[in-house]
């Protein structure tokens, strides 16, 4: 059992409340931990202590070169503890180890990638009517406020921690109230490497409180979310008063547009990877798969054929392909929505169920789930449901395809597959969001930009554009020739 504790001006402390929260292992119902429950008294001191320390400028005076090394001793300790970090993910989020331990290795190239973009050339002059040297200088935020979700709980938190640490500026961050278990990991390395106290600052609890806290504070410049979109409307009312810079990456409902020339099995396995890795709780997930008239019914079949052998099971059986579902709440809304499917007229094709058997019935497992015969209009078809449920719609030409993919508020994702080159491109082009593939699906890179269209987000995570995010950017215009402007003539 752990017993997991805030990250405050370099201390491990409790909530002022002293009050815990038992966290759970979603594969067996267990608590395996106790978090501290912090406070909207606990965010403040957290907020008070970064901008102190953003003030004194013990981090955003450091050379970036040492600020790098830092980085780089963070992504060498998440290697060298990376079995044990995915291990703990496993415990925490449930899913399997095999996805733990790429998000394990993942993370510390986000570090090594941050670490090296900031000591790389930046800014720019440009040529002004005056005698004078014009720049363009990058410099850090300020305190940033960085608040995660529960689906990949490290690598959603190093996606924003390594970029804002390697501009220089300081943060408080919040991990879900689910899973702070490897967050506090993560904490422990970042204690170990020696960030000087104060700069990197954990906060524990619930959204409702300690998130919209840091979403509304005076003293934080920049609000960071990952999170569903209605919390993302939330943070952006409650960051309106000091007019903070805003960075979201919402939720998604995103379209798989599979043609009939595709390669057939290469579609159907991309296509199950889309929706069911994860347990369908990715972001990106490809949770409307439209296929082209001519092998509907066939690539049904096959899907669900396929579907149907996915072996369910904890995270931690190196058998499992497929995990539970986070928590027992989650399980619950995605159940809802299954039975919500039925009652809209949606035919279940695959799945549909809880699993019980095989001493699963303390987890939160579900089926894969296919539902077929839905029209646009229906809940499952527009909501996001961020479980293993899928549904798949026919169409008919590349016009069809396009007006079916775009019609939903969301616009994170999206992926074709045909083996016609200047058709992908011509319809991928006109899929109204901001991560797409061609002839695959989900693959991420530390070097591409991560964000969505419409309701999905505002700005990008992960590349130079999830640098920008942590920088504002100055112009400094110099004088070459220092005498008066004469505009008045007393
Ligand atoms: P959520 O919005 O419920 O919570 C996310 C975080 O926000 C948690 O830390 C929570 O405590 C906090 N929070 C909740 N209410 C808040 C408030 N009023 N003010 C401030 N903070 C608040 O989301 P979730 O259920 O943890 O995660 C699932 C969602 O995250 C899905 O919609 C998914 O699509 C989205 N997501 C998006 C991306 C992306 O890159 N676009 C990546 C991962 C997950």
């Amino acid at each position: 059992m752990f017993d997991l504790k805030m990250y405050i001006n370099g201390e491990w402390i409790d909530s002022k409340t002293k009050n815990k929260r038992d966290i759970y292992n979603p594969a067996t119902g267990e608590v395996i931990a106790q978090a501290a429950e912090g406070t909207v008294e606990d965010a403040r001191e957290a907020i008070k202590v970064a901008k102190e320390a953003f003030e004194s400028g013990i981090w955003s005076d450091v050379p970036a070169a040492e600020r790098a090394a830092y980085l780089y001793k963070i992504a060498d300790k998440i290697d060298e503890n990376a079995e044990e970090l995915a291990r703990l993910e496993t415990m925490d989020n449930g899913k399997p180890l095999r996805e733990a331990r790429f998000d394990m290795a993942d993370a510390a190239n986000c570090f090594r990638y941050y670490a090296g973009l900031i000591t790389k050339p930046e800014g720019v002059t440009y040529q002004v009517s005056d005698p004078a040297q014009a720049l363009v200088v990058k410099e850090p935020v300020g305190v940033c406020g960085l608040i995660v979700p529960w689906n990949y709980p490290m690598l959603m938190s190093v996606w924003k921690i390594a970029p804002a640490l390697a501009a220089g500026n300081t943060i408080v961050y919040k991990p879900s109230e689910v899973t702070p278990v490897t967050p506090t990991k993560l904490f422990e390395i970042i204690e170990e490497v020696g960030i000087p106290k104060g700069v990197a600052n954990m906060v524990m609890g619930p959204g409702a409180t300690v998130g919209n806290e840091i979403a509304e504070s005076k003293d934080v410049d920049l609000v960071s979310f990952t999170g569903g979109t209605k919390t993302g409307r939330s943070i952006m009312k409650a960051a309106a008063g000091n007019i903070k810079k805003l960075s979201l990456e919402l939720g998604g409902k995103s379209p798989n547009i599979i043609f009939a020339d595709a390669d057939f099995e290469v579609a159907v396995d991309y296509a199950l990877f889309g929706i069911f890795c994860g347990t369908g709780q990715v972001c990106a997930a490809g949770s409307r798969i439209l296929v082209e008239e001519s092998i509907y019914d066939k690539f049904v079949d096959r899907f669900v054929e396929r579907a149907k052998k996915i072996k369910v099971g904890p995270g931690d059986d190196p058998n499992t392909e497929m995990g539970p579902l986070v928590s027992q709440e989650h399980m619950e809304k995605v159940l809802r929505y299954i039975e919500l499917g039925k009652q809209e007229g949606a035919k279940l094709v695959c799945g549909g169920n809880r699993i019980t058997e095989n001493g699963l019935d303390k987890g939160y497992f579900v089926e894969p789930t296919v539902f077929v015969d839905v029209t646009n209009d229906m809940k499952i078809v527009q909501d996001e449901i961020f479980g293993p449920v899928v549904v798949i719609q026919k169409f008919k030409d590349e016009q069809e395809a396009i007006q079916l993919a775009n019609a939903t508020d969301y616009g994170l994702a999206g992926a074709v597959f045909t083996v016609d080159g200047a058709k992908a491109l011509r319809v991928i082009k006109k899929v109204r969001a901001g991560i797409t593939w061609i002839n695959m699906y989900h693959n991420t890179y530390n070097e591409a930009p991560w964000g969505g269209y419409k309701q999905s987000g505002i700005g990008r995570a992960l590349g130079t554009y999830g640098l920008d995010t942590y920088q504002e950017t100055k112009q400094i215009n110099i004088n070459l020739q220092v005498e008066p402007i004469r505009w008045f003539s007393n």
